[in-house]
């Protein structure tokens, strides 16, 4: 089990999140960008190590849908994450690639046009190979669910992502994969399928909350695992039948468990993962 730290935004600075989470014996984590501005690069770097915890990830580039005007500062973010994710050592950069311009890099012109953002996002993830590559940091594309292609994501399925991985990357050789989260993909007729499809080369990371009934919030109404409608094992199973051999990481955006104590998110955390992951 590894822990996505927006999991525990609110309760703690990265500093507080780690030592909660070696205290728990989570083996791994997966930080955000926001929060390792907060506590600085080289000292997150030097947390992880010291508190020896792995990590599953970092989170999260991507925004990549602009105007002109914002095309080259967004490039510019982009890289300076993949420099980020590498001091970290994380094994990929998740990348959430943007939906429209005016809401994936704000002050965009705005436009409805949401087949030109996926063409840019395909675009500017061939741009970002060429910087990732020689830094030998992996890209993994998050499929969002289709509820948040305006403002988050324009690619909102696992076979959307693998086909543009297959155009970019077709002999599987350049780190190009996929972060499958069972909360965006649960309700896709072709996730089995395209999870084998995947394979052991594009399957890069495996978030895990759950979806609840009924969602009262776009964002910030996931789930714990275990209290809502998805077959987290079995989607799991998937995933390792297709070699995948990574961590299951707990990205829970929730309000409800944004206000309970580090301590008992992540106790639920890690007796939820043993019982129904
Ligand atoms: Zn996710």
């Amino acid at each position: 089990m590894s822990i996505n730290t927006i999991t525990l935004d609110r309760q703690g600075d990265l500093p507080a999140i780690f030592e909660a989470c070696a205290r728990h014996r989570v083996a791994a984590v997966c930080p955000w960008r926001h929060q390792v501005h907060q506590a600085g690069l080289e000292r997150a770097a030097k947390l992880l190590r010291d508190a020896g915890l792995n990590l599953s990830g970092y989170c999260r580039g991507g925004m990549m849908v602009a105007d002109k005007a914002h095309r080259q500062s967004a490039r510019d973010d982009n890289r300076r994450a993949v420099e980020e994710a590498v001091t970290l050592g994380a094994p990929s950069l998740v990348l959430v690639v943007g939906g429209l311009p005016q809401f994936s890099r704000p002050g965009s012109a705005p436009s409805k046009d949401i087949a030109a953002a996926r063409d840019m996002v395909a675009e500017e993830i061939a741009h970002l190979l060429e910087f990732a590559l020689p830094a030998k940091m992996p890209l993994a594309i998050e499929p969002l669910h289709p509820m948040h292609a305006a403002e988050r994501g324009c690619i909102n399925t696992l076979r959307q992502a693998l086909d543009l991985c297959d155009r970019l990357d077709p002999a599987r050789d350049r780190g190009l994969g996929v972060a499958v989260d069972v909360y965006h993909c649960w309700w896709d007729p072709e996730l089995a399928t395209q999870i084998a499809r995947a394979g052991a080369a594009r399957l890069m990371a495996f978030h895990v909350c759950d979806w609840l009934v009924p969602t009262t919030h776009l964002l910030t109404d996931r789930g714990m695992m275990g209290d809502g409608i998805v077959d987290i094992a079995l989607i799991r199973g998937w995933m390792e039948a297709a070699g995948y051999g990574g961590h299951a990481e707990v990205e829970i955006f929730s309000e409800r468990w944004w206000r309970e104590p580090m301590d008992k998110v992540l106790e639920t955390c890690v007796e939820r993962h043993k019982r129904v992951v």
